[in-house]
């Protein structure tokens, strides 16, 4: 969402994962102190961030916080799905693509050159939206 690549991983081999991010130059993010153990991340070979608790959003602004993340100023540039700089399509170029309501109501959109899915300004892009702002803010009271 906010636009920085990211790849996941979920139960692969550690060392494969921690080699990648290594050739890679990536900040692993990781709930598993056994990899924070590792000589390659104590010796700042690699960058880690061991994620404290269970609350995504919280997660979400301690990433922010300790990387010193813009979470608006490239926000929805990446495919939510794949990764991939998305481009911008003209409302011709997406005619047959998008539903005859987003076509009627929305003018600009953007697509995955890699998995062709199409991106528009929608509900779902403002409620996204309102919750990058907010943690522009920092932290609501609850
Ligand atoms: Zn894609």
């Amino acid at each position: 969402m906010m636009g920085y690549d990211t790849r996941l991983f979920s139960g692969e081999n550690d060392s494969h994962m921690v080699a990648l991010a290594q050739k890679e130059d990536r900040v692993i993010l990781t709930r598993d102190t056994q990899i924070m153990k590792r000589r390659v991340v104590t010796s700042g070979q690699v960058a880690a961030i061991l994620i404290e608790g269970d609350d995504p959003e919280r997660q979400i602004r301690q990433v922010i916080t300790t990387l010193n993340l813009d979470p608006q100023s490239r926000a929805f540039t990446l495919c939510l799905e794949c990764n991939h700089p998305l481009v911008a399509r003209s409302k011709d170029e997406v005619a047959e693509l998008v539903p005859p309501y987003v076509f009627r109501t929305q003018n600009q959109y953007m697509a995955c050159p890699s998995c062709h899915r199409i991106y528009w300004r929608g509900t779902h892009w403002q409620a996204m939206t309102e919750k990058l702002k907010a943690f522009m803010k920092g932290p609501t009271e609850n």
